[in-house]
C-alpha cells in the first residue's frame, strides 16, 4: 500500500541488539521517503497481549504502515491477523505485517531471505540438512530446504513443538523430514549424512557469545557447510569451530539484510537499496561492539 509517510516498527522481546531501526531508517533516507522505524518491545504473553492489541489497533487506524515481528512472537501472532500470504500460511510463522485494504496481512520473508543468502554465501548442493531449533526461524529454514528437495532433520529440545511442524510439512507433501532430540547421541547418529548444519536457536547470540548450540564433544560433520542465523557477533562460536575444521560457514547477516529488504518492499512497493541496508547494519554492529555489547 503506497503512503506519504511510513511509520514502521518491530515487535519482539528482548530487542536490545536489533539492527532493524538502523537498516530501515537508512533505506527510507536513501529513497527520500518520509518515515521512521521504532522498536516496540512486547514481552511474552500474557504480559505482552495488551501491547500487541494496542499496536495492531494503531495499524488498523493507519497510524502504522508496517511491522516486523521477531523472537518469541512469530507463531502466536498468526491468531491476531486477518489474512496470511501463502508463504506465511505454509510456514506457520510471520515476520512481516502489512495492510491491504482493511486487512492486516501476515507474511514471511525469513524463508526467502535465508535461501537467497544460503545460495549467495555457501551455495551447497542439495543434500541432508540439520536444523537446530524449532521456533519461527527454524520453520522458515526447514520449509525452504524441503521445497528445494533437501532431506531435513529438525533437532529440538521440545520434540512436540518440532513434531507439530513436521506434521504440517508432511501434509504439504514433504515426506523427507523428521525430528530428533537436540542431544549429542542423536545428532551423532545422522552426522555422516549431514551436508548442511543450520543454527536456528538464539544460542551464541549476544550477550551469550561464548555458547554454541553444537554438542561440545562432537565434531562437526565432515564436508558440511554451516549456516548460523545468529548475526551478532560477526563470528559465532559455531562458525569459528566450522572455520577451524575447514568447513565453509557464515553467520546470518546476509539473511537479515535480505529479509529486511523484502519487508521494506512489501511496505513501500519500492526496490530496497541492499548495499545501503548492509552498510547501515555494519555501522550499527560496529557501534554495538564499541559499547561492549557483542
Ligand atoms: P524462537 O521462535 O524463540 O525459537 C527459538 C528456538 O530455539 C526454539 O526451538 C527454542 O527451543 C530453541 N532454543 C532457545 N534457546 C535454546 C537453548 N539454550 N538450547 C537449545 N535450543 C534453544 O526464535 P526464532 O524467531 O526462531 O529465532 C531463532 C534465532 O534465529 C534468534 O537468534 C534470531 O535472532 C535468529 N534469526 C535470525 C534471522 C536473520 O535474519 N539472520 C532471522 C530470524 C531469526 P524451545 O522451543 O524449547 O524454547
Amino acid at each position: 500500500m503506497r503512503s506519504d509517510t511510513y511509520h514502521l516498527g518491530l515487535l519482539g522481546w528482548p530487542l536490545r541488539y536489533s539492527l532493524s531501526p538502523d537498516i530501515h531508517t537508512a533505506a527510507l533516507q536513501a529513497l527520500d521517503l518520509d518515515g521512521d522505524y521504532h522498536l516496540l518491545p512486547m514481552p511474552p504473553f500474557p504480559a505482552g497481549e495488551a501491547t500487541l492489541i494496542g499496536v495492531l489497533e494503531r495499524m488498523r487506524r493507519g497510524e502504522l504502515q508496517g511491522l516486523n515481528v521477531t523472537v518469541p512472537h512469530k507463531q502466536m501472532i498468526l491468531d491476531y491477523l486477518d489474512r496470511l500470504t501463502p508463504a506465511a500460511g505454509a510456514i506457520g510463522a510471520v515476520n512481516v505485517i502489512f495492510r491491504e485494504g482493511e486487512d492486516l496481512v501476515g507474511d514471511n520473508t525469513d524463508r526467502d531471505g535465508f535461501l537467497k543468502d544460503l545460495e549467495t554465501t555457501l551455495s551447497p548442493a542439495v543434500g541432508g540438512g540439520l536444523v537446530l531449533g524449532a521456533g519461527g526461524a527454524a520453520r522458515a529454514v526447514a520449509h525452504g530446504l524441503c521445497e528445494l528437495g533437501w532431506r531435513v532433520w529438525i533437532a529440538a529440545r521440545q520434540l512436540s513443538r518440532a513434531g507439530d511442524f513436521v506434521d504440517v510439512l508432511r501434509e504439504q507433501g514433504f515426506q523427507s523430514v523428521s525430528v530428533l532430540p537436540l542431544e549429542t547421541d542423536e545428532i551423532e547418529s545422522i552426522s555422516s549424512v549431514c551436508t548442511l548444519v543450520v543454527n536456528a536457536t538464539p544460542v551464541g547470540m549476544a550477550p551469550q557469545t561464548e555458547a554454541s548450540p553444537w554438542p561440545s564433544t562432537l565434531a562437526l560433520p565432515l564436508g558440511a557447510s554451516v549456516y548460523d542465523l545468529v548475526y551478532i557477533p560477526e563470528e559465532t562460536m559455531l562458525t569459528k569451530a566450522a572455520s577451524k575444521a575447514g568447513l565453509p560457514a557464515t553467520t546470518g547477516l546476509g539473511m537479515l539484510i535480505e529479509q529486511a529488504a523484502l519487508s521494506f518492499e512489501r511496505w513501500t512497493g519500492q526496490p530496497a537499496p541492499r548495499t545501503v541496508l548492509r552498510q547501515a547494519a555494519l555501522e550499527a554492529m560496529a557501534s554495538t561492539q564499541r559499547m561492549g555489547g557483542a
